[in-house]
């Protein structure tokens, strides 16, 4: 029989126990190993059956068990103790306050930071892979840095789904219901006691309202908007069902949420408890774009006109791109976005045609992928934030290029984004063994060892899941009793595990399965293979990867050194970066935008076997593992062939590379083989301590604050209402100018130069109306090639000489240096220059001599 309704008895814990609630209620014991253990000892089998859910732990431990720990003094001491801490980190100050007050009070006062998704802890099941994980990290590492973030998403009923396998090996997605009243949230409410909502308008009189609910990470608050409320409808109750579910028209809505209700739930947030209003609105990938227009049209509503108020919203927005995938950003037709919005919709103080337009993708954006031009939530994104970052010093040239399109006339290499390589949470990704027991002093024997312990904790867990999803394939008891022997704790261990797009090409490795087989059975040499991975339910195609994944490892000549582990997520990542000696990575380059499984496999000792994409391609060393070269020329456009030649790599990389140097023992110690892989333990070590600082997220959030949040919070508060109104006013002067704005005639000397000399500019160029305070000319040179293209340019600003000549032209004067022979170019530019633009092309707009590319002068 099924429940018609369910509830959750809120437990009463003693007194001397109520600070057990308040560890449990923040999400800091989930990288707090002597929290953990703490609320583990409250009931240990009851932590183990509960999923280690602190929440749903104390929600069923049994009244004596708590009347016991009532009266048990040394458990009182280490409540006492782990409390007191929590409440020192929670506000002792930490690096953000001293960086400040070095700063002059520069950083921003408080940072909103959206996402579709959060993955703080597998408890709060409310993300579906890298990006929502990333989200969590973010949190973490601004709470530990104590920066003053609040975090804005959604509630999702169902979260993302919970994977199985039919008896065939196909995904089955189930959706278990995800009730607020047991995880770690409280509601937000109004002084009166009431749940604090927001509401927006939907098309047809229909109005969308959510409640706020509130988590604690750290120092961090998360916000959470929930459309489950009994005053909607049955379909606006609906909208924060399930994470990337439903068609185009629900993803509108749920993103309309999440942007416009995110901006009133901070706004009724920050009202309601006193916090500092963000000055900085950070979109973790496009999802959040409407923050944007719902700021304008607040701005609005103080009688600022739409352009002075988009300057204003743009100063204090960043906006960071995850993909280079289309199928990855979210597009809309026009007609859908224009029948949400506008009169008899939401935000129709603003005219939507302006709306529509700052989502419209511009020709010549390749991200556009099929048909018309559509509204593209990164487009939005874009135009909206006044700074934009890729997630790894490759993605950010991949996303420079991609985006081009976006400031014409431009060379993708000045296109505003730029990069900040993603991070992981080190306390959260680090085994606990690691973070106890590493330090360089370590012996190689010592490190040995505590690689087999993790390797052995991950056989024993593959095993029990693994027996689990063969219980739930339909296998009796009796007939798996070949699962206990599945794996091998001395075995090379390697690690597979991500979403499944066909991009990361979960399926590579079966590409020749004999050579595969050959390197599991391998008499003295042998791999083992854990794999896991969830198709999106509307993807076949990633399904039948699986399938075929599946189907490979059912074969009872491999299946105890291959496994495939369904319901990939936290909890199990958590014990395959640890227990992995190598984590592969092959994806279609470049379309992995930084990959960060990698990174926390690296943290505990694992060694990267990887495509050079995302962050391996800037990190990548031969101490820290190894690179899978791709395919290049003619066979990069051939799909199959390109497949055949990296997997071909990849087999002879495992023959001859990896697995000698696993199992090379003969390493020679005190007058003896050490029976230790001395080159493999080097680079175990290199990894720990040279990759592992790069890799934590305290490193990115520090480059965000300095590099990014900074500097939006300066522009922030410089553009106030006048300032908006004067910078509006002066794009508005330029635009209307620019026509007439030329270079019309440039003059060098004409003796080829030599190398450390100069060659003296003189340009004359119209400048229309504007002054040339308005106004940057520049020349730019550098080397060139055949085509007269300028590689490696360098921007050389020219002086005014005097005032405009009898036809109004005004003389520009300057020298450019030569540092290097051989063949040289340059060419002159005129800018709008004002001091609070941030990018050089950031009005898109730029005049070029008519003969350009420019004349060239050979340097000897
Ligand atoms: C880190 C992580 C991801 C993202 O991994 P990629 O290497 O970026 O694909 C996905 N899911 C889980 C559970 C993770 O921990």
């Amino acid at each position: 029989m099924k429940a018609i309704r369910r509830f959750s008895v809120r437990p009463v814990l003693p007194e001397p126990l109520r600070p057990l609630h308040e560890l449990a209620h923040n999400l800091r014991w989930s990288w707090h190993p002597e929290t953990r253990e703490l609320l583990r000892s409250v009931d240990p089998q009851g932590w183990q059956a509960g999923g280690e859910d602190p929440v749903r732990l104390l929600g069923t431990v049994r009244a004596d068990r708590l009347a016991a720990l009532a009266a048990d003094r040394g458990f009182l001491r280490r409540l006492e103790v782990a409390v007191g801490d929590l409440r020192d980190y929670l506000t002792e100050p930490r690096w953000y306050q001293q960086a400040d007050s070095r700063a002059g009070g520069e950083l921003p006062r408080a940072i909103a930071y959206f996402s579709p998704e959060f993955g703080i802890t597998a408890t709060l099941p409310q993300y579906s892979g890298g990006l929502g994980i990333l989200a969590g990290d973010h949190l973490k590492a601004a709470s530990d840095l104590g920066a003053p973030m609040i975090g804005v998403g959604l509630l999702y009923r169902y979260g993302y789904f919970r994977q199985t396998l039919s008896p065939d090996g196909w995904q089955q997605e189930h959706y278990p219901v995800v009730d607020p009243h047991e995880l770690p949230l409280t509601p937000l409410t109004e002084p009166d006691g009431s749940p604090a909502r927001v509401t927006l308008a939907l098309p047809g009189g229909r109005t969308l309202a959510a409640r706020i609910w509130q988590a604690q990470v750290g120092r961090v608050p998360l916000i959470l908007l929930d459309s489950a409320v009994a005053e909607n409808g049955p379909a606006e109750r609906d909208v924060t069902d399930r994470l990337y579910g439903g068609g185009s028209e629900h993803r509108l809505v749920q993103e309309m949420l999440l942007g416009i209700g995110g901006v009133r739930a901070v706004r009724a947030f920050c009202r309601l408890t006193g916090h500092p209003e963000p000055e900085v609105f950070h979109m973790n990938e496009g999802h959040a774009g409407f923050l944007g227009p719902e700021r304008i049209r607040e701005l609005a509503a103080y009688g600022i006109g739409f352009d002075s108020a988009l300057w204003a919203v743009r100063a204090g927005t960043v906006f960071t791109t995850h993909t280079p995938v289309p199928d990855g950003i979210d597009r809309f037709s026009e007609e859908l976005v224009a029948r949400h919005f506008g009169e008899g919709g939401e935000l129709a103080a603003l005219d939507s045609r302006r709306l529509l337009a700052l989502g419209r993708e511009p020709e010549g954006v390749t991200v556009s992928g099929e048909g018309p031009p559509q509204f593209n939530m990164a487009v939005l994104g874009l135009r909206t934030a006044q700074r934009a970052n890729g997630v790894s010093a490759l993605h950010g040239r991949v996303s420079r290029g991609m985006f081009a399109g976006l400031w014409p006339g431009f060379d993708p290499e000045e296109t505003p984004i730029g990069a900040v390589t993603n991070g992981v949470h080190a306390p959260t990704w680090t085994a606990d063994a690691v973070q106890r027991q590493w330090t360089g002093s370590l012996t190689d024997a010592e490190l040995w060892e505590l690689r087999r312990t993790l390797r052995e904790q991950l056989v024993h867990e593959v095993r029990a899941r693994l027996r689990a999803s063969w219980r739930q394939r339909g296998a009796g008891h009796a007939e798996l009793g070949w699962v206990d022997d599945v794996l091998d704790p001395d075995v090379l261990t390697l690690g597979f595990a991500r979403r499944v797009p066909s991009y990361k090409r979960l399926t590579l490795m079966l590409k020749d399965p004999k050579r595969l087989r050959a390197l599991l059975l391998h008499p003295q040499r042998p791999l083992q293979i854990v794999v896991a991975g969830k198709a999106h339910p509307a993807d076949e195609g990633g399904k039948r990867l699986i399938q075929e994944l599946v189907r490979f490892a059912d074969d009872p000549a491999v299946r105890h050194r291959i496994v495939f582990l369904p319901d990939y997520g936290m909890a199990m990542a958590r014990c395959l970066y640890a227990g992995c000696d190598v984590w592969l990575n092959n994806p279609l380059r470049p379309l992995e935008a930084c990959g960060t499984s990698g990174m926390k496999a690296a943290l505990n000792g694992c060694l990267n076997l990887s495509v050079r994409d995302g962050w391996w391609d800037e990190w990548f060393d031969p101490d820290f593992g190894w690179e899978i070269p791709t395919a290049d020329g003619q066979a990069a456009a051939e799909p199959e062939r390109r497949d055949a030649i990296e997997a071909a790599a990849l087999y002879t990389l495992l023959e001859q590379q990896v697995a000698p140097c696993f199992y090379d023992r003969g390493a020679w110690n005190h007058g003896g083989a050490s029976g230790l892989p001395g080159r493999w333990l080097e680079m175990v070590r290199a990894t720990l301590d040279r990759l592992g600082p790069k890799l934590r997220a305290d490193r990115m959030l520090r480059e965000y604050i300095t590099g990014y949040y900074a500097p939006a919070a300066g522009a922030h508060r410089a553009l106030t209402a006048e300032a908006a109104e004067e910078l509006s006013g002066f794009a508005d002067r330029v635009r209307r100018e620019w026509p007439r704005v030329a270079v019309d005639h440039v003059e060098a000397a004409t003796e080829p130069p030599t190398l450390g000399g100069s060659v003296p500019l003189r340009v004359r160029v119209a400048l229309g109306d504007l002054p040339p305070s308005a106004v940057e000319v520049q020349a730019v040179t550098g080397r060139v090639d055949g085509d007269d293209t300028l590689a490696e340019p360098v921007y050389v600003p020219l002086k005014p000489n005097g005032g405009p000549d009898l036809s109004g032209r005004w003389t520009y004067e300057g020298e450019l240096t030569l540092h290097r022979p051989g063949p040289f170019g340059y060419t002159v530019r005129v800018l709008p220059a004002h001091p609070l633009l941030s990018a050089r092309a950031e009005l898109g707009l730029l005049a070029l001599p008519p003969e350009a590319p420019a004349d060239q002068a050979a340097a000897r």
